[in-house]
């Protein structure tokens, strides 16, 4: 904790992050009671900024949290039509039939949405129940109690130099104080892991398993477009180097999300997600749609993929771990926003019975139960087995046995293969470049493809130069002595956004941060073979600034 001293402000409940999750669980409490005191900060400039999820979204936590969001007019305006999933070669591709796919795995029913329009208007339910919100407000510390518990955060501190001292414009921001504490940041929240570490919240559990998602917007050739069309892919560019695929889904206005997930635990160091996403718009299926349409935006985000055996334990005291903070992305279906809300909802209502039971600052142990034992446990469980099949046996052999797994969980509540574990870390997976050659990407075509700089400008990322970076680095030294040598430094190519460049200056290389390209993706915490680089929030307001992805 820092030695400045600030004002505190005193509320039932502090949330962190107005993403599906946060917002979900201020609604929840002020349906539950509206003498409540809820907070929720957010570090994007306005709520929706830093949301990345051009998404197909299970509608069934909004059904749940809001049952009438039709009428109070929610942006889900394109349910899905049809729903398309494809193996592909280089050249060609194979269609594979909706048939053999177990139920879960079908999109009928469900929406394409912009969440960070979805939020906005979740925002806005949020404040007409009289919840107070304040975007442009980063959480940067937990606030702990006398006897260990946490008791808040310290939020929107402004104007320390880039050396880390005050400066003159320097603003301490406020702690806001809570009986329990809400962390809804979405994967890897940087509050989330001091939590985890401090109440060694892991222990027992498989490592949390995450990948790389990149999407841009692209308005396309009316004649192509066909509102409510989803098409997943697996295969090319991806061979056995990697894990992965891609989403195309044709939302309004002639507009399309165009996604690639690169699995965060390849091996090769030379593997450059960024270009494998660019290479693959290549694809004859993808360049077609494509062709004589133009990318909007662009933006990155890692996304959780360990499921059910890799949730933490998700209540200490005085806290609760909310949606992507644990991880509760069903992988095979990409969707966790569904979960995200009812994690929220069920860690309202945990914390509501503890207050009206004049309870604070303890572990809320009803939320973990209503996760683990309830909706959200019965979604993850039935999936549980597809990552690490994938990461076992190869794309091929995880198709077939993933799908059959997911039949027997479907019809009989179980598993042939019991609960498989995920193995190493993602940074331990990550192998050194004597066991692997460079790989050879092809230039981007400035039509279809693009450099990482030129696309980073269409996620419209600003962060203030004269704070400190916010991506530190626990030991200067290793990037060039440890992880040039042994990994080719691969931080200047799996961050989607350019931040990292190893550069020659008098003869030595040295290892450059442009935090100011910093997209919040968090990839580099995750992926750093060495574990060196810490990413905290920076001030709030900084960062990207997505339009309506
Ligand atoms: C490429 C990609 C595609 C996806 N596609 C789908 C899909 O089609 N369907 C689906 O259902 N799910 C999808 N997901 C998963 C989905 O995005 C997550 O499950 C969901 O976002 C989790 O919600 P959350 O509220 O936990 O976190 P988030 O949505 O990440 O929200 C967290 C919020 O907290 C804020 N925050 C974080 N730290 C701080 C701090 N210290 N101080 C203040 N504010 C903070 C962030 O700015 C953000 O606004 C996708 C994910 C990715 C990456």
């Amino acid at each position: 904790m820092s030695d400045v001293t600030r004002e505190a402000m005193e509320y039932d409940v502090v949330i962190v992050g107005a993403g599906p999750a946060g917002l979900s669980a201020a609604i929840r409490l002020k349906q539950l009671d509206a003498e409540l005191n809820v907070v929720v900060l957010e570090k994007g400039s306005e709520v929706g900024a830093h949301i990345l999820s051009g998404a197909v979204l299970d509608p069934c936590g909004l059904d749940a949290l809001i049952p009438d969001w039709k009428e109070k007019g929610a942006p889900l305006t394109v349910p899905v039509k049809d729903d398309n999933f494809y193996m592909l070669g280089e050249a060609g591709k194979v269609r594979v039939p909706n048939w053999p796919m177990p139920k879960l795995m079908s999109n009928h029913g469900n929406y394409i949405v912009s969440m960070g329009n979805v939020c906005r208007w979740m925002a806005e339910q949020a404040e007409a129940l009289g919840v107070e919100i304040f975007p442009g407000m980063a959480c940067s510390e937990l606030v702990y109690g006398e006897n260990g518990e946490v008791k808040g955060v310290v939020a929107g501190e402004f104007g320390r130099n880039p050396d880390g001292r005050e400066g003159p414009g320097y603003e301490p921001g406020m702690e806001l104080h809570g009986k329990y504490v809400f962390l809804g940041e979405g994967v890897r929240g940087h509050l989330a892991k001091e939590v985890i570490a401090k109440y060694d919240l892991s222990a027992g559990k498989q490592p949390q398993k995450f990948g790389i998602g990149m999407k841009e917007i692209w308005e396309i050739d009316p004649a192509k477009h066909r509102e409510g069309s989803v098409t997943h892919t697996m295969g090319w560019p991806l061979n056995s180097n990697a894990g992965g695929g891609s989403f195309i889904y044709h939302l309004e206005n002639n507009q399309v999300y165009v996604g690639f997930v690169v699995h965060l635990n390849y091996k090769n160091p030379h593997l450059f997600p960024y270009m494998e996403f660019q290479r693959f718009k290549h694809h004859p299926m993808v360049a077609e749609l494509l062709e004589g349409g133009k990318r909007v935006a662009y933006g990155a985000r890692a996304i959780t993929e360990g499921g059910y055996q890799s949730m933490p334990k998700m209540v200490a005291p005085g806290v609760a771990l909310l949606g992507c903070s644990v991880g509760m992305v069903n992988v095979p279906r990409i969707k966790g926003n569904h979960n995200a809300m009812l994690s929220g909802k069920a860690a309202a209502e945990a914390a509501f019975d503890a207050i009206k039971a004049e309870r604070a600052g303890d572990e809320l142990s009803a939320y973990e139960t209503e996760v683990r034992d309830g909706a959200i446990g019965r979604d993850l469980k039935k999936v549980r087995n597809v990552k690490p099949m994938w990461s076992k046996w190869g794309l091929t052999a995880s198709l077939a046995l993933g799908g059959l797994d997911m039949w027997t969980n479907e019809l009989f509540g179980a598993s042939l293969f019991g609960t498989l574990s995920h193995g190493k870390s993602d940074a331990e997976a990550t192998e050194t470049v004597y066991h692997h050659k460079p790989i050879d990407y092809p230039k981007p075509d400035g039509k279809l493809s693009f450099d990482r700089l030129t696309n980073v400008a269409f996620s419209f990322t600003n962060h203030e130069e004269s704070q400190p970076c916010h991506l530190r680095l626990l030991d200067p030294s290793v990037p060039i002595d440890v992880n040039l040598p042994k990994f080719a430094e691969p931080a200047q190519r799996y961050c989607p956004a350019g931040v990292y460049e190893v550069v020659e200056k008098d003869g030595r290389p040295q290892f450059v941060i442009n935090f100011q390209n910093c997209v919040h993706c968090k990839t580099c915490d995750i992926k750093d073979p060495s574990q060196n680089i810490k990413w905290v929030t920076p001030q709030g307001g900084d960062g990207p600034n997505y339009p309506n992805m």
